[in-house]
């Protein structure tokens, strides 16, 4: 690809990125108005912006070899060409190499275009090879009439014979073949296009950044002992690879991400997002907090009325807790603990600790229903104590809500349990000192400093504990939540009996069904889980009503109950307690019952078309069994045919009960942005990293971190922006 630099040379200390992009060739403003679209404002920005994937235009294909799907470019001689009117007027040119023929179809042309396609005319086409009536076939592909010329192939000809590089150019100086610039030097780069910024543009761009480039306007962000130790090149020799990557690139490896080039790529996105969260950390640290140091009489009067003692992990984690909130700097930690190991009460502790001491404190859930679980459970526990526990949800109106908001704002309320409400506009605390946030997974970094900016006052921030039943694994953690601390309950309450989980198809319905007679008549109670994957409430509710009827058709001496969410919190909460209270046998269920729902007696749970789930979803699911002592089973029903992850999935959820291995799994079945959910998807955006094909990566990245903050701190924030760009403002570093 020949490039001419038409730009000045920037002065001797200018870098790349403190160079507009509209110093290229090109770019005024318009141009530079969308550029910001794909997150590029500097000359900087335009050489992260890394290519998809490639195409192959540096060697021609003949049309024998050819295969659907592939993209290649092929030089051809026109046989025929005709207009044909059918439905849609087309123009069809059959072509052919010597290796054999295939057609090109066009929808739109010119006359001068048909013109061009004379019998005996050659052309060099590149497209995609589809499957046509009769014949191998490219739509509109991108095409050059060569003027005549027989030997006209020149280069690419030579590699088409397979000639080595040298003698490639040994053939062309002894004039065996002629050289035509035809084919290109490079493979070609794909890039994340956007309207009005198409290839062309992106190609032309990075073509002109990369000739400043080599002027050594960029900055090499890793220490040379680092470079060393990892034996990865060096910035500009893995940005000029992955921007134009030579014709015998191993095209597979670059694919797939591979590529020395892009592992070096990876290492410092993933190292730039560890650091960004470690600053974030540094700043907490230096941030302050009330610290809450009483005796713990409310938490030990609550311990002493549970009916049970903490197991060994709930207490260890209860101490980190309570270390953390006598600190005078804001806690910020992260307690993962399987489905029924006990999270809650070590929250309510915390909440009561931080009462005690005078302060107010918020549980937040992302749910109505697990929030009013919560509700219910710490009423249980505080109202003894003299407590009482307000609630705030978004259901909550007009006078009611601005009640709860007025005993908030007025310090009257010391403990709120709610959702996301909490976090609304006009919501106002007196003197916040803890904030308990449950299943964190679905909140980001940004939702997390926003929630903790709320309880900032004359620059106190409250102490915030997170957390969550879907483990994070460690390279998650290293990556997305290297700003917290991190404990974990890594033992269930002693005497449960894990799951059985059987796998069957919906056809075995029938014996499902017998299966739950069998189970409620000996006492136990179980429930029926109806998914579908329609977004709509309704659909759901309608589908768990109908399966609600045909059960209680098919079990008449069963009392089946249904609970979803489109009824009001008072039924449901209403229709738990008979279930508790054992008033009901079986109990039809959408998903709502996925959390916190709490039922030691309920030791059976179907959940049908389970291959629509994921598998934390599933593991959640089968939490709410195996809550007593008796033994629990899960049914997993599926509808055939099962895709290839369906059945990886319910072979996973058989194999094992542990959370962690399930998270484990199923990070690398989805990737983490599947895992994290949607809402945390702008947290963790990565250009090049994946977190699962990169695992082997993230050791040597804390390494390197530390490295980097010892010795040349002075580089951390230009890293930092390179890859973060706007989102590194979150950490304002
Ligand atoms: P999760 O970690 O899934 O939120 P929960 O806090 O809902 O778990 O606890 C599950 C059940 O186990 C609750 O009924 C809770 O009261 C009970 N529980 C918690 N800790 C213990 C313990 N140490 N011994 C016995 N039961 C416990
Ligand atoms: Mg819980």
């Amino acid at each position: 690809m020949a490039s001419i630099n038409f730009i000045a040379p920037p002065a001797e200390n200018t870098t790349l990125d403190s160079l507009p992009v509209t110093t290229l060739k090109r770019v005024g403003p318009r141009v530079a108005e969308l550029l910001t679209k794909l997150g590029i404002r500097t000359v900087q920005d335009v050489l992260f912006h890394l290519p998809l994937r490639y195409q192959d235009r540096t060697r021609v294909a003949s049309i024998g070899a050819l295969r659907v799907g592939d993209e290649v470019s092929i030089v051809v001689e026109v046989q025929l060409s005709e207009i044909k009117f059918g439905r849609r007027r087309m123009l069809l040119v059959r072509v052919a190499d010597g290796s054999g023929g295939m057609l090109l179809r066009f929808f739109h042309f010119s006359a001068q275009q048909q013109a061009a396609f004379v019998r005996g005319a050659r052309v060099r086409c590149f497209g995609e090879v589809r499957s046509g009536p009769g014949m191998l076939e490219m739509v509109h592909p991108e095409y050059r009439i060569i003027p005549n010329n027989p030997l006209g192939v020149g280069r690419a000809l030579a590699r088409h014979v397979g000639l080595k590089p040298d003698l490639q150019s040994e053939a062309i100086k002894d004039g065996i073949v002629q050289d035509a610039p035809e084919v290109d030097e490079f493979l070609t780069p794909v890039y994340p296009a956007t309207e009005g910024v198409q290839q062309n543009m992106l190609r032309a761009l990075t073509q002109q950044a990369l000739d400043l480039m080599r002027d050594g306007a960029l900055r090499e962000a890793l220490p040379p002992q680092v470079l060393e130790q990892l034996r990865l090149p060096s910035l500009t020799e893995a940005l000029a690879y992955v921007h134009r990557p030579p014709p015998d690139a191993p095209l597979r490896m670059l694919l797939e991400g591979q590529h020395p080039a892009q592992q070096r790529l990876a290492f410092e996105e993933l190292l730039a997002h560890h650091l960004s969260l470690r600053l974030l950390r540094n700043k907490t640290e230096q941030q302050r907090a009330p610290q809450l140091h009483v005796p713990g009489v409310l938490m030990r009067r609550l311990l002493d009325a549970l009916s049970f003692t903490l197991t060994g992990a709930q207490q260890r984690v209860l101490g980190e807790i309570i270390h953390d909130l006598r600190c005078d700097h804001p806690m910020q930690r992260l307690v993962q603990g399987d489905v029924g190991s006990g999270k809650t009460v070590v929250a309510a502790c915390a909440v009561l600790h931080a009462l005690e001491a005078g302060f107010q404190a918020v549980v937040m859930a992302p749910t109505e229903l697990l929030a009013e679980q919560h509700l219910q459970n710490f009423t249980a526990w505080l109202a003894p104590l003299g407590i009482e526990v307000a609630w705030l949800s978004g259901k909550l109106t007009g006078k009611a809500w601005q009640a709860v908001v007025e005993r908030l704002a007025s310090g009257q309320a010391a403990v709120v349990v709610g959702t996301h409400a909490l976090f609304q506009e006009g919501v106002r605390f007196a003197n916040l000192g803890l904030i308990v946030v449950d299943e964190q997974h679905r909140f980001g970094v940004h939702q997390r400093l926003a929630l903790r900016e709320k309880g900032n006052q004359d620059g106190r921030y409250p102490h915030q504990l997170i957390m969550t039943a879907t483990p994070i694994p460690r390279t998650l953690a290293m990556t997305a939540y290297a700003d917290l601390d991190s404990s974990v309950i890594d033992e269930l309450p002693p005497g449960r009996t894990p799951v059985e989980t059987v796998v069957v198809a919906d056809t075995r319905r029938a014996d499902v069904v017998e299966r739950v007679r069998n189970a409620c008549r000996a006492g136990r109670q179980a429930y029926w889980v109806c998914t579908l994957i329609e977004e709509s409430e309704m659909l759901q509710c309608q589908a768990a009503t109908d399966t609600a009827l045909r059960l209680a058709e098919s079990l008449p001496e069963l009392r089946v109950g249904l609970i979803h969410g489109r009824l009001k919190s008072q039924e449901k909460q209403q229709i738990m307690a008979t279930f508790k209270a054992g008033a009901l046998d079986l109990l039809v269920a959408t998903t709502v019952i996925e959390v916190g729902v709490d039922v030691p007696n309920a030791s059976l749970m179907i959940i049908e078309n389970a291959e629509r789930l994921g598998m934390a979803q599933l593991h959640q699911l089968r939490g709410r069994v195996g809550r007593g002592t008796q033994s629990s089973s899960c049914v997993l029903m599926y509808h055939a045919p099962l895709s290839a992850d369906g059945r990886t999935r319910l072979a996973a959820m058989r194999e094992t009960n542990d959370g962690f291995e399930i998270a484990r799994r199923d990070l690398a079945l989805r990737g983490p942005g599947e895992v994290l959910g949607t809402r945390q998807s702008g947290m963790l955006q990565l250009h090049i990293a994946d977190l699962v094909r990169d695992q082997a990566l993230i050791p040597k990245i804390e390494q390197a971190a530390i490295i980097l903050l010892e010795h040349y701190p002075e580089r951390v924030p230009a890293l930092i922006k390179r890859w973060l760009g706007d989102a590194a403002r979150y950490g304002e570093v």
